[in-house]
């Protein structure tokens, strides 16, 4: 019997995962405990259009990543965006225009994983809490108490923190996911309906509650007719006040960015916040991937490199090199 592989996680790194698995011609089957793809590169809908809460946009370096890019953009799913960047600091705004490529998913930053999901078998709002062997073959157990499987082998491509308990059978592996410290990150998305008057799309800060602005807005083929922006606040200023509620949060950043713009900020049509509780690794690793190849048990996602979306990529193309390499 050939079972299939399991991947827990569909953001970018279990997607690329899938990817080159299925491109190899072996069976996988998602799952994601949230109602849709692409984890913290997932975007929100609203009623001033699609904001990109997440990751704001990628870059790509490493020359695999770099061809995989080209080719989503000869399909449509990404686009480069140019924003006039600035910088905030304590001597204020100043333009900071520089080189560099920056990539995001059209016509939002979730496009990019509903193309790689495409018609993947998958099973969305569906938790798994437990990941165990029988005798041959790896089984699911989700929060409903429902089993999956048999599978032949499981990917576990969560943020570090939730991967540590799925990891139990392989205790190597799951210290290390354990020694990963992941930081917090709030997001406020801001509509105003006519355009503040100001030349910044995007702009670096440092010495403030946020440390990135960008207007959604800018980004290409975005939707909507309001004048969107999204404010990231510093892990610090995160971590400080990980409890506050939504409204405080939304006050006290929309407070922050009055300051930083230094343009009138009339009332924001629509305000929202969103916590995310395991944004980015405090420091980056060079593990590509977890893997107990005999086992059958990899585990892969941004804190295995770099914490950035093509570090979940490679991370992803690890995990299912090390399981192919061993099956041949
Ligand atoms: P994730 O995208 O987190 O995917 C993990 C998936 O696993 C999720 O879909 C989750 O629902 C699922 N899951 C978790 N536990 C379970 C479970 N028990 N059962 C089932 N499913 C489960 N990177 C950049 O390169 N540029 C940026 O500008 C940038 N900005 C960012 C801004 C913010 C606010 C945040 C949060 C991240 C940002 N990043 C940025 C980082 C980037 O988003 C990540 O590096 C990348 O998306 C991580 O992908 P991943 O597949 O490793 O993990
Ligand atoms: P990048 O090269 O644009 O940015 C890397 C860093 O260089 C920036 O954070 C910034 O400090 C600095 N920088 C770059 N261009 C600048 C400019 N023109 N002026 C002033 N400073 C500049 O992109 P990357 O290396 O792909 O990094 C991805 C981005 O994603 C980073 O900004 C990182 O902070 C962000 N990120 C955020 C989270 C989160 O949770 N908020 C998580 C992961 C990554």
């Amino acid at each position: 019997m050939s079972a299939p592989i399991a991947i827990i996680g569909t953001g970018l790194a279990g997607l690329s995962a899938a990817q080159a698995l299925h491109a190899a011609g072996l069976e996988v089957e998602l799952f994601d405990k949230s109602r849709g793809s692409g984890g913290r590169m997932a975007s929100k809908r609203s009623d001033a259009g699609s904001l990109d809460l997440g990751a704001q946009y990628f870059t790509a370096r490493d020359r695999r990543f770099v061809e995989v890019v080209q080719h989503w953009q000869a399909r449509g799913w990404v686009a480069e965006w140019d924003p006039e960047l600035y910088q905030s600091n304590e001597n204020g705004l100043s333009p900071s225009p520089d080189e560099q490529v920056r990539w995001v998913g059209t016509p939002r930053m979730s496009a990019i994983s509903r193309a790689l999901l495409g018609a993947l078998p998958v099973h969305f709002s569906c938790r798994i809490t437990e990941v165990f062997r029988g005798e041959q073959y790896w089984e699911l157990q989700d929060t409903e108490g429902q089993s999956h499987g048999p599978f032949s082998s499981v990917i576990i491509a969560t943020p570090a923190p939730q991967a540590t308990g799925l990891l139990s059978a392989a205790p190597k592996l799951a210290s290390a996911a354990a020694s990963v410290i992941m930081e917090p990150t709030w997001a406020v998305a801001l509509a105003f309906a006519t355009a503040l008057d100001t030349r910044v799309e995007g702009c670096f800060a440092q010495g403030s509650a946020l440390d990135w602005v960008a207007r959604n807005r800018s980004k290409p083929a975005r939707d909507g007719s309001f004048d969107t922006w999204v404010l990231h606040a510093s892990s610090s200023w995160s971590k400080q006040h990980l409890d506050l509620p939504k409204e405080a949060v939304i006050e006290r950043l929309h407070g922050a960015f009055a300051e930083l713009i230094g343009c009138p900020l009339p009332a924001p049509s629509i305000s929202l916040a969103h916590r995310w509780l395991y944004a980015r690794p405090a420091s980056a690793h060079e593990w590509g991937a977890l893997a107990d190849a005999d086992l059958g048990l990899y585990a892969c996602g941004d804190w295995c490199l770099s914490g950035r979306v093509e570090g979940a990529w490679l991370s992803g193309q690890e995990a299912a090199r090390r399981l192919l390499e061993h099956r041949q």
